[in-house]
């Protein structure tokens, strides 16, 4: 038992919480299965751990950035080598099926490379002054502690690609780990502790939201709070740090459409649907939740899709056979049951398969339930306007490329989109309109990699990208520099007639 007791990461050292208390984490596949017990965090832990964090920038922003990429690159190799044990644990910990879980892993280890490289970039410019014997250049400088707040689905990548570009600017983290994953970030933090990083400089505190979360949030000295989560959680982020100038970086909510025209592959369009729906059983924040097909092609996606979603084999995702994993816990497969129920009964579509609860066998400690399509779903319906973040796909049609243009930008959301069609003007078209931060070509609506910015338009974000060099300016500031080798006062815009 001991050796699954898991404790928060504060200064260099793994310590119990203050407040004596610690929850258990079981794997949604199999609920008699303990992934680990995790410290309940409180306040007094945050700020121990906001301490440690303040105290290490004082040193951590002198360390040369090409020596923190160095540390990194180790970091980077040892994610590599226990690959295969932490996607096994994150499979346990949260349901996705190992090869996902893997994919996620990768990730981390891409954005950890991509950031140690970065050690010898982080490039600034140099511009010639409007004065003589002047120099004008630009440099990136830390903003001191950050702290991120992160949700399950991406239980380390999510993790990764705000710590890691935080610490090659210099800067100093403590990390709220989702409570149904704080196993990959400990996993991740060990890591990191083990290959160099210094004591204080990365902190991690488990725990809840309104004990953990709330009080980083609220601590004067975090001086950035990236958050990725809910619209409805990333809104009360967001004016906590208004009146402190604090900045925040959200990313949140999804209601992503795949638009399918008359002379798509509808073969390709079918793989891309399935892939981007039910992937991480529908619990991306770029999942396709909306497929909008052209009423030449309508009936036949529709039949192909459900044929195909009807046989996808559900189960504990350690089994390779398996391609879509539970629900991560009760409380998402009750809302995904509720939004079937909604779809059904208030919405009116039509439900042509799945959607029910899977129980008994190997179902019956689980959190499973099948992957449902419904049909005919129409604007004004709840099921397509209201983020489910389940196995659940609304499909409704359109007759032309403006009209599927105007149904995929309606919506408070803007994270992803794509387009199939074999029509290079349309696609350009539609790249042009659909009013999103990330958008595919005759591809899925899930599959971001690591070096392009990542987040989204409208309710999705707050005008912040993740990732590539964009993710440098969430964790840097700018600082303009003139240096004066003329040895007399020159006044700009005076002197320069
Ligand atoms: P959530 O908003 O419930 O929780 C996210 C994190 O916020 C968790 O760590 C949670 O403990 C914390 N939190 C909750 N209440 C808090 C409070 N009052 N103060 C501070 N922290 C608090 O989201 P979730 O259920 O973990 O994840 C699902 C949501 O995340 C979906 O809406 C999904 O679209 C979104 N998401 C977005 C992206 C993106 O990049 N845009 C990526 C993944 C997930």
């Amino acid at each position: 038992m001991a050796d699954q007791v898991f404790k928060n990461f504060i200064n260099g050292e793994w310590v119990d919480s203050s407040s004596g208390q610690t929850y258990e984490n079981r794997n949604p596949a199999d609920t008699s299965d303990l992934v680990g017990v995790f410290q309940k965090s409180n306040a007094a832990d945050v700020k121990a751990a906001v301490d440690a964090a303040a105290e290490a920038y004082k040193k951590w922003r002198l360390v040369p950035a090409p020596k923190r990429g160095e540390i990194l690159f180790r970091v980077a190799d040892r994610l590599f080598k226990e690959k295969e044990t932490f996607s096994r644990e994150m499979t346990r910990e949260m349901g996705k099926v190992v090869a996902e879980t893997r994919g996620d892993v990768q990730e981390a280890i891409d954005m950890t490379f991509y950031m140690a490289g970065e050690g010898r970039r982080l490039f600034g410019m140099t511009t010639p002054s409007e004065l003589k014997n002047k120099f004008c250049m630009t440099v990136r400088q830390p903003l001191g502690v950050c702290g991120f707040i992160t949700p399950w689905n991406f239980p380390m990548a999510i993790p990764s690609w705000k710590t890691m570009p935080a610490l090659i600017c210099g800067n100093t983290v403590v990390i709220k780990p989702a409570t149904d994953t704080p196993k990959s970030v400990v996993n991740m933090v060990r890591v990191m502790h083990e290959e160099g990083i210094p004591a204080g400089v990365v902190n991690m505190v488990t725990g809840a939201g309104s004990t953990v979360g709330q009080p980083l949030i609220e601590d004067d000295r975090v001086r950035v709070i990236s958050f990725t989560g809910s619209t409805e959680v990333g809104r009360r982020v967001s004016e906590t740090c208004a009146p402190k100038f604090k900045h925040s970086c959200l990313e949140m909510g999804g209601k992503n459409v795949q638009i399918v025209l008359d002379d798509a592959d509808v073969d390709l369009a079918v793989d891309g649907a399935l892939w981007g729906a039910f992937g991480t059983t529908g619990q991306r924040c770029t999942a396709t939740s909306r497929l909008i097909c052209h009423k030449n092609v309508y009936g036949e996606v529709i039949k192909k899709l459900g044929e195909r979603a009807s046989r996808l084999k559900v189960g504990n995702g350690l089994d390779e056979t398996v391609q879509m994993g539970p629900c991560v816990n009760e409380d998402q497969l009750n809302t995904v049951l509720k939004y079937v129920d909604i779809g059904k009964n208030q919405d009116g579509a039509r439900l042509i398969t799945g959607g029910a609860r899977l129980t008994g066998g190997a179902y019956s400690k689980g959190y499973f339930v099948s992957p449902a399509i419904f049909a005919d779903v129409t604007p004004q319906m709840r099921i397509w306007r209201e983020e489910i973040f389940g196995p659940v796909l609304s499909v409704g049609s359109f007759s032309t490329l403006d009209e599927a243009i105007e149904l995929a930008n309606d919506t408070v959301y803007g994270l992803s989109a794509s387009i199939y069609t074999r029509d290079i003007n349309k696609a350009y078209i539609a790249m042009r309109d659909v009013y999103t931060g990330i958008f595919y070509v005759n591809a899925p609506t899930i599959g971001a990699e690591t070096h392009l910015p990542f987040g989204g338009t409208k309710e999705t974000g707050n005008g912040h990208r993740e990732a590539a060099t964009a993710a440098l300016d969430v964790f840097s500031e700018w600082k303009s520099i003139y240096v004066d080798f003329s040895g007399g006062l020159q006044r700009a815009q005076i002197d320069n007639q």
